[in-house]
């Protein structure tokens, strides 16, 4: 991505900034808010290298200094606030690479932009400690928070910033994409951009990971035929899915993918419609056997095993919750 015309969705976003640009009314602190890989860091990156362009329309040009400073790594008005400790961002970092530096003008362009990355993880004091950066910012000065979690935010910060919330991408948008880039073929894009919901990140990672082919065999292996399992035989397909704990999340997204198939087949019996047009039989049968009520109850039963891995319930339990709900509806 090099620049605002390349980015595939984010529409509204980049008319926002672009337009910030074109008419001279940045603020001077943006939330990039979204989950990971929803294009948090290149949209923040892309608007750091519009706001230094030379060229300044809107959009950066890739010719001048500035742009190919940004191309390079070296931009020195742009910085990236990094923190020792992974867990955490804390009040020296802030200090150190936000409030001491920023009464320096920039060094060699109209703004001093400072990024901070996973800035949900800042301390209380780090947040209070930019809090007085954010009340009285020299006037070139520009901080791009980028989180996953916009809510761990002091309302005090958040108040004072623009907050930029990601958006899905069209799964036809993300799906041409991965065909056109990663010469991925078309079923297999097609199922990693309904896979993804929306999240181009998520969508480009699955798309290329070379565990790809197993995991989704393993996938429409076990929801084709867990309906028929008898409970020990449950318990033993949650156990080879352990040899997958750290892609788990993946793999329930994997196997949404066949119930939502399932729901579209049942409300519109077309199967031009579907992800797996191939498996139409299959997904006939299995929507025959379920109400919409039931299907619901399932797809909720897997939004439910996220939430309990997440809170760290007993990795087979939250499984095995998950696939007898599935039997049972
Ligand atoms: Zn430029």
């Amino acid at each position: 991505m090099a620049s605002f015309k390349d980015v595939i969705g984010h529409e509204q976003i980049i008319a926002h900034l672009s337009n910030s640009l074109k008419n001279n009314k940045v603020s001077h602190a943006y939330i990039f808010s979204g989950e990971d890989g929803t294009g948090k860091n290149m949209l923040a990156k892309l608007f750091a290298k519009a706001l230094q362009c030379e060229a300044g329309y809107g959009d950066s040009c890739g010719m001048c200094h500035s742009c190919k400073q940004v191309d390079s790594g070296n931009q020195p008005d742009i910085r990236w606030v990094t923190h020792e400790k992974p867990a955490s961002i804390g009040v020296d970092d802030i200090r150190m690479q936000v409030n001491n530096d920023i009464a320096i003008k920039p060094y060699s362009s109209k703004y001093k932009i400072y990024i901070i990355d996973e800035a949900e993880k800042m301390t209380p004091q780090a947040q209070n400690a930019l809090l007085k950066t954010i009340e009285e910012p020299p006037s070139y000065a520009v901080i791009l928070l980028l989180t996953n979690n916009a809510q761990l935010l002091l309302p005090t910060i958040s108040s004072r910033c623009v907050t930029l919330n990601m958006k899905a991408i069209a799964p036809d948008k993300i799906q041409s994409y991965l065909m056109n880039n990663y010469e991925i073929p078309d079923y297999k894009a097609k199922i990693c951009a309904s896979f993804a919901q929306g999240n181009m990140g998520k969508a480009i990672k699955m798309a290329t990971s070379p565990d790809f082919n197993e995991m989704h065999e393993r996938v429409l292996n076990l929801v084709k035929n867990v309906d028929d399992m008898d409970v020990y035989v449950v318990v033993d397909a949650v156990k080879k899915l352990s040899e997958y704990k750290a892609e788990i999340y993946d793999i329930i997204d994997m196997m949404m993918v066949w119930y939502r198939d399932i729901i579209m087949l049942k409300l519109t019996n077309d199967p031009n419609l579907l992800i797996y047009p191939e498996e139409y039989n299959a997904l006939l049968r299995r929507a025959s056997k379920s109400t919409f009520e039931g299907l619901d109850t399932i797809i909720q039963a897997m939004e439910k095993c996220k939430v309990r891995l997440r809170a760290n319930v007993n990795f087979d339990t939250a499984l095995e919750m998950m696939l007898l709900t599935i039997k049972e509806n």
